[in-house]
């Protein structure tokens, strides 16, 4: 069984747990650099991303994985987890900083207060059907995508909010919310390749 890591310093830590256990994978929680030292893989929950940022550089996790993730780790990241996967980020806060990986541009809070949260049934062709139900809670979208990266699912209006490159992948939605596992499983399926 696999061993994969959810960064565990703040959000919805335990849904992934619950996905990631029901599909066979060890779940560990990481909190400090010895655990992630043990992981094959990474979830980065969703939650508030610069909390996640300022936690990750007060416990010595921001630079280990940077490294993780530099030296091939699979990694996944929903939300404020896409976040913290980009190189760059629009409308962050307090000198907010990302562990990056992915060469995007992602834009905060990107739906404005008018629609915090909406659920979308969104088509993922790298998935195949059915579609995903899609939970959005004051989600970022993907503005631009460099050379590298892949859009893996676009809304209506073409706005990106999946994106995949090399061993990371992430979504402006949470799967974990609507019992969507085919994300997880593409993890684990990159994870054990
Ligand atoms: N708005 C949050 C952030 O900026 C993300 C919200 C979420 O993860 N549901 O980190």
């Amino acid at each position: 069984n696999p061993r994969v890591g959810v960064l565990a310093l703040q959000g919805d830590v335990r849904e992934h747990v619950r996905i990631l256990t029901a599909l066979g994978a060890e779940a560990v929680l990481v909190r400090r650099p010895a655990e992630l030292a043990t992981v094959a893989g990474l979830v980065l929950p969703g939650g508030e991303s610069s909390v996640i940022d300022k936690l990750a550089r007060a416990f010595g996790l921001r630079v280990p994985i940077r490294e993780a993730i530099a030296g091939g780790l699979p990694v996944y990241g929903t939300c404020a987890g896409m976040i913290l996967l980009a190189d760059r980020i629009v409308d962050g806060i307090d000198g907010q900083q990302t562990f990056g990986g992915l060469d995007v541009t992602v834009r905060r809070n990107a739906f404005g207060s008018q629609v915090d949260s909406f659920e979308a049934d969104l088509d993922v062709p790298a998935l195949g059907d059915p579609p995903v139900r899609a939970v959005f809670i004051r989600a970022p979208v993907v503005e631009k995508l460099g050379p590298g990266a892949e859009a893996l699912a676009t809304l209506a209006d073409g706005r990106v909010v999946a994106v995949a490159q090399g061993r990371l992948m992430a979504t402006s939605f949470h799967p974990e919310m609507s019992g969507e596992d085919r994300f997880h499983r593409r993890l684990l399926d990159i994870v054990t390749a």
